[in-house]
């Protein structure tokens, strides 16, 4: 067990307190390992609060939490918040329970829910506060900011009422340069208080390119941001439908051995969870890990067999011993993002593929030879009857360009059945983006039919 360096201090007693939030509970992922209780949503519904997870180390919650490390010469941050709303609660709870004054700013990696209250310290960074990320923070924040306009189309879809409308937003928070940038294979050490500190970039972690773990070897805690993404244990989100590079499943796989090497006692994700127990932290992080690695080796046992991306997107799924929740991260998605990590979109199906007139450009031809829209909605039903919502849905998509009020009917029954399936993994994209179609394509059916 560590030391508190903090016992005399009187500040600090008083702050005690506030350690019986910690909850003791069992783990829940222990009673049902292929999924877990927290839903992608209940992030949306966070409040601000502060948590002491220990003598010293504060989480002040929120939909991205602000940890708060207390030593006798001032305090470290790690991560910033949301927004400028719940940024300046969380800076106000920053304030009440800091040993002293902020001495550091490390921001995990560049997804807004972690940095987007950066303003909130825009007097202090003016005056000296240092902000420290992984060398590659610059690039990741650059494509958020030099395509905000085309992800937050996506947002609106998936994310809804949270998305930022204001046509000139404030995204300073991704044109940062950091004062202290750190470098894979080079971390950053110092010392403040009694504290020791080691800030570890990685090559690509559950999130991006641009992950930093803090970790107190003394204590043997380790900070992982968003390692591995909102729930735990879960499949990584190797690749995330609002759009995103494409997340490395080997470099994955690296950053799980790098963090079992340092055997961490306690493990801080940003959102909900905070794993304790050695023994605890080394078999999920293992699992997460073993989880990857068997999904790999079966993408690369069938693409040099020769199989189609589909067939393996059909075909893998976890077995028991690695079953995790696809709650955020789905395997089938994952699978195809390996493909195109190691291969690229060219799948030598058809050299039709090569130029740039899709598919959908004959549809109507298809609906014209067909003699109508209402052949292919028969044949749909067909299919859907058959149980087979998706082929359904593809013949139903050659119709958008004349729809019915049969084609538009059978597309939602066909929704709701793929809603009624998503419902295994409760996976938060795929839901979310059945539901905005079902919506579309409610209204379509509303304003055909009045
Ligand atoms: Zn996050």
């Amino acid at each position: 067990m560590h030391v508190n360096p903090f016992l005399e201090s009187t500040h600090f007693l008083g702050a005690l307190f506030l350690a019986v939030v910690i909850s003791l509970a069992a783990p829940s992922w222990a009673a049902a390992v292929s999924d877990v209780e927290q839903r992608v949503d209940d992030l949306k519904s966070l409040p601000v609060e502060a948590k002491a997870l220990n003598d010293f180390i504060y989480k002040i919650d929120g939909q991205g939490a602000v940890f708060l490390v207390n030593t006798r010469e001032g305090a470290v941050l790690i991560d910033v918040g949301f927004n400028r709303a719940q940024g300046l609660a969380q800076k106000a709870l920053v304030e009440q329970y800091a040993s002293g004054p902020i001495r550091k700013i490390i921001l995990t990696h560049f997804h807004v829910d972690h940095v987007g209250a950066l303003p909130v310290w825009e007097e202090e960074i003016a005056e000296g506060l240092p902000v420290i990320t992984h060398q590659r923070y610059p690039y990741m924040a650059r494509i958020q900011r030099e395509l905000n306009p085309f992800f937050n189309r996506r947002y609106k879809v998936l994310y809804g009422d949270l998305v930022n409308s204001d046509p000139d937003p404030d995204l300073s928070y991704w044109a940062i340069e950091p004062d202290r940038p750190v470098y894979v294979g080079q971390p950053y050490r110092f010392s403040l208080g009694e504290v020791d500190f080691e800030v570890i970039a990685m090559d690509n972690t559950g999130e991006g390119e641009d992950g930093l773990m803090v970790w107190l070897p003394k204590q043997k805690i380790l900070f992982v941001g968003d390692m591995f993404g909102p729930l735990y244990p879960m499949f990584p989100n190797l690749y995330t439908v609002r759009g995103e590079k494409y997340r490395d499943a080997l470099d994955y796989i690296d950053a799980q051995d790098q963090i079992l090497a340092l055997e961490p006692e306690m493990l801080v994700s940003t959102h909900f969870t905070v794993e304790r127990g050695a023994e605890q932290i080394r078999s999920s992080v293992t699992r997460m890990r073993d989880a990857v690695q068997y999904v790999w080796d079966e993408v690369v046992a069938g693409m040099n067999a020769g199989k189609t991306v589909w067939q393996l997107m059909n075909d893998i799924s976890l077995p028991e011993e690695y079953a995790v929740s696809q709650g955020h991260g789905k395997v089938s998605w994952s699978v195809r993002a390996i493909w195109e990590t190691v291969a690229g979109w060219y799948h030598y199906d058809t050299v039709a593929n090569l130029y740039p007139v899709p598919v959908e450009s004959i549809y109507d031809n298809v609906v014209a030879a067909a003699g109508g829209t209402a052949p292919l909605v028969e044949q749909a039903s067909e299919r859907l009857a058959a149980d087979q919502p998706v082929q359904a849905l593809r013949l139903l998509d050659m119709t958008q360009g004349s729809p019915t009020v049969d084609s538009l009917a059978l597309r939602i029954r066909v929704l709701d059945r793929l809603l009624e399936q998503a419902q295994a993994l409760r996976n938060y994209s795929e839901i979310g983006l059945l539901k905005d179609d079902r919506q579309r394509t409610a209204t379509r059916l509303e304003t055909l039919g009045s």
